[in-house]
């Protein structure tokens, strides 16, 4: 039976673009009888805002998008001792090491100018500077006066992993980030590395998330690899972009659920919205989840993005 988690991230209102890849979630889980996890996501320092947890929640809510309460609930900032002890534990293991450069630094290790060389949303592939320089963090920050991080040694090589959607991949992260973060500067854990820890705790054997995460998955690989961690099967679904080929964002307008609802939509009118994308209905038809979820089928998923013209919500149904 499968088990996978709706993990939102309380940095801003859930809108159509997450809310279209909660509802695959659900939909996907539900017609495979599995069970679903609530996971808040809300790591991301001063982004997050606590007022938003529960708006999403209400939000998840009022669409009908139900998880499992007997799953339990993970928040995120309230691991942080579990986070550190894995991190530690790799520290120990020689696996991590500990490092002190600033993004600036890495950026002219690599002949980088914040201004030039196109990059990722994580910054130039880390060069490995601290590699082999201090075996503890208290070391590192004695000897700098500045304030280490943790990062994964990784190895050449690809990882191949089999996405649902996507089919067969091979990311090479030496190649692509080098070492990467698991454990910030500032004490708190990085994505990568309470992703893995907490899909395990929970018992999670499917992941579904956007495709930005795609390549992430073969950093996780590695993390699950080195922390004896079982690797979830993984299925990533298109993001919704605006016209302009960009990730749905307020530029795009406010396409938020809350906003939305103000308006007068219904959580039918909406779904429909949404379904429409899947090829589950008619833009304009009024469907519940439940027939949805009777005509749910992975097989008419498209990989390509999903386009948001302002004309899906042109006509608000009476
Ligand atoms: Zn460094």
């Amino acid at each position: 039976v499968v088990r996978s988690r709706l993990a939102p991230s309380p940095t801003g209102h859930l809108h159509l673009g997450n809310a279209r890849t909660f509802l695959l979630t659900w939909l996907h889980v539900r017609a495979a009888g599995g069970s679903l996890v609530l996971r808040v996501d809300d790591l991301d320092g001063p982004r997050v805002r606590q007022e938003a947890v529960g708006e999403t929640i209400e939000d998840l809510t009022w669409l009908g998008l139900h998880w499992d309460a007997e799953a339990g609930v993970l928040v995120q900032s309230r691991r942080a001792e579990v986070y550190a002890e894995a991190a530690d534990g790799l520290l120990s293991r020689g696996l991590a090491y500990p490092c002190v450069c600033t993004r600036s630094e890495i950026g002219i290790a690599v002949g980088d100018t914040a201004s030039s060389a196109p990059h990722g949303p994580e910054g130039p592939r880390y060069p490995g500077t601290c590699r082999g320089r201090w075996s503890t963090r208290a070391q590192a920050e004695a000897a700098s006066g500045k304030p280490a991080c943790l990062r994964l040694k990784t190895e050449p090589g690809q990882v191949r992993f089999d996405d649902l959607l996507y089919g067969p991949q091979a990311f090479d992260p030496s190649m692509e980030t080098g070492d990467f973060v698991i454990h910030r500067n500032n004490g708190v854990a990085a994505y990568q590395l309470a992703t893995v820890i907490d899909d395990a705790e929970s018992g999670v054997d499917l992941v579904i998330r956007g495709s930005d995460l795609l390549s992430s998955t073969a950093r996780q690989r590695l993390l699950q690899t080195a922390l004896g961690l079982p690797m979830p099967q993984v299925l990533h679904v298109p993001l919704v972009v605006g016209e302009d080929g960009r990730r749905l964002a307020k530029r795009h307008g406010d396409t938020s659920i809350r906003r939305l609802r103000e308006l007068g939509w219904s959580a039918a009118a909406l779904l429909a919205r949404l379904g429409a994308t899947a090829g589950l209905c008619g833009p304009e038809e009024e469907v519940t989840l439940g027939v949805l979820l009777a005509r749910y089928d992975l097989a008419r998923l498209s990989t390509a993005p999903v386009v948001f013209t302002p004309a899906w919500l042109a006509r608000r149904p009476a």
